[in-house]
């Protein structure tokens, strides 16, 4: 039998049991329906279902390596794009550790080059043999990447609740069944907002096109009058992101960590020489003044680098798109066989993506390794592997073989 005939069983035999579990969208009679099929490997998208119940039959019966519902609202969801009549969508957030710089990919990541077949670890932008940009890549996830995409994940519900004041019942969580977590908002207002609005949104969120000059009259136009606005450590929005940001950072910075920033040796020795002052002034309400060691360009630098680490790494994408789909809660993913799993924000801290979303717990698979990392599933580790045989829980076996580093061995 071969990997896809044997995945798509065992995800058949898995919807056979749990396909009444699948979360269906609201108003699901106005969704776009789409479903990735094993072998041919095409979507199959533009589908319409009256009831949950009938959606929940078909993946039932046709077991997909994907299933997605449009997070638009249609009135013929089943037309061609141009003739659906758009009438809203929610909003939705992806997270996804592509989109995080975490240092695990280099051991666990790899490509192989298309054009000239060199191999390394990591995901480069050229290959550095032949500057082809066509790659072959095996991406894994690990508990590094998670926990990164989880702590964007945090920053952005947080910016969601406390600074466009959704309520905790308007914003659902939810794990990818892969590398990260989807925030869904729903809310009237939100429905009918265009792609122009939620590119502002996605502006906000990624801290695009900030003016920090009001924070120092070091660095920019700041003219105090009486509606100025003062600012400190404890106020709401960007503004006390930053100045809570650079506090935080010049408290525990180095150095090093100054000069690893760009700035000049000798201005980083004096803002370590007179930490305790910068710390102190900045302490009090703005604007900043001019400190010894932070001129304008040292305060930019800082800046910036605040608004680097304060603004949430989402998907812009994503957000923006209209006629996005996204995937099913509760359906398994085909690049893991893992579950898409919705859980409340209040259990952030302890989910744990590596038991949640766990489908296959029974029974055992023989499969030949061609290569895999270290990796966890539940309170278990495997691997790594290469070239080997090995008796692995369906779980693992499925995982494997879903990222096609593997094959059945009968
Ligand atoms: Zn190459
Ligand atoms: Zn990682």
């Amino acid at each position: 039998m071969d990997n896809q005939t044997f995945i798509q069983q065992k995800f058949a035999e898995f919807y056979e049991e749990n396909a009444s579990k699948i979360e269906a969208p609201s108003s699901i009679s106005q969704r776009e329906f789409g479903f990735m099929v094993f072998k041919e490997n095409v979507m199959v998208r533009h589908k319409r279902f009256g009831t949950a119940d009938a959606l929940k039959t078909f993946i039932k019966e046709s077991a997909p390596a994907h299933a997605y519902h449009s997070t638009a609202y249609y009135e013929t969801p089943e037309a061609k794009m141009e003739d659906k009549g758009w009438l809203g969508a929610d909003l939705y957030f992806d997270i996804d550790a592509d989109h995080i710089a975490t240092k695990c990919k280099e051991i666990h990541d790899s490509w192989t080059c298309k054009d000239c077949g060199f191999a390394g670890k990591g995901q480069p932008d050229v290959c550095p043999s032949c500057g082809s940009k066509r790659f072959d890549q095996r991406i894994w996830p690990c508990d590094e990447c998670l926990d990164s995409a989880k702590k964007e994940t945090i920053k952005l519900v947080e910016m969601l609740m406390e600074e466009f004041g959704f309520s905790s019942n308007e914003v659902a969580v939810s794990f990818s069944g892969h590398r990260g977590y989807h925030v869904h908002v729903t809310n009237e207002v939100i429905r009918e907002l265009d792609a122009g609005a939620r590119k502002e949104i996605v502006d906000y969120i990624t801290g695009t096109g900030l003016n920090v000059s009001f924070f120092s009259s070091a660095v920019g136009a700041f003219r105090s009058s009486p509606e100025t606005p003062v600012y400190a450590l404890n106020d709401v929005g960007w503004r006390g992101r930053i100045v809570k940001g650079a506090y935080e950072f010049l408290s525990s910075a180095t150095l090093k960590n100054l000069i690893d920033l760009g700035i000049k040796e000798k201005r980083a020795n004096e803002i370590v020489l007179n930490k305790e002052a910068i710390l102190n002034s900045w302490k009090r309400e703005g604007p900043w003044r001019p400190v010894r060691g932070v001129g304008k360009e040292e305060l930019r630098t800082i800046i910036d680098h605040v608004i680097g680490v304060q603004s949430v790494k989402i998907d812009t994408m994503v957000t923006t798109d209209i006629h996005r789909l996204i995937r099913l809660p509760n359906t398994l993913h085909g690049k893991t066989g893992w579950l898409k799993v919705s859980f409340p924000f209040s259990h952030i801290d302890i989910f744990d993506p590596f038991k949640s979303a766990v489908a296959f717990k029974k029974g055992t698979v023989n499969i030949y390794v061609e290569e895999s990392p270290k990796f966890r599933i539940g309170d278990e580790w495997f691997g790594e592997y290469k070239k080997q045989k090995v008796e692995l829980p369906t779980a693992a076996a499925i995982f494997v073989l879903c990222k096609d580093s593997a094959s059945l061995v009968e």
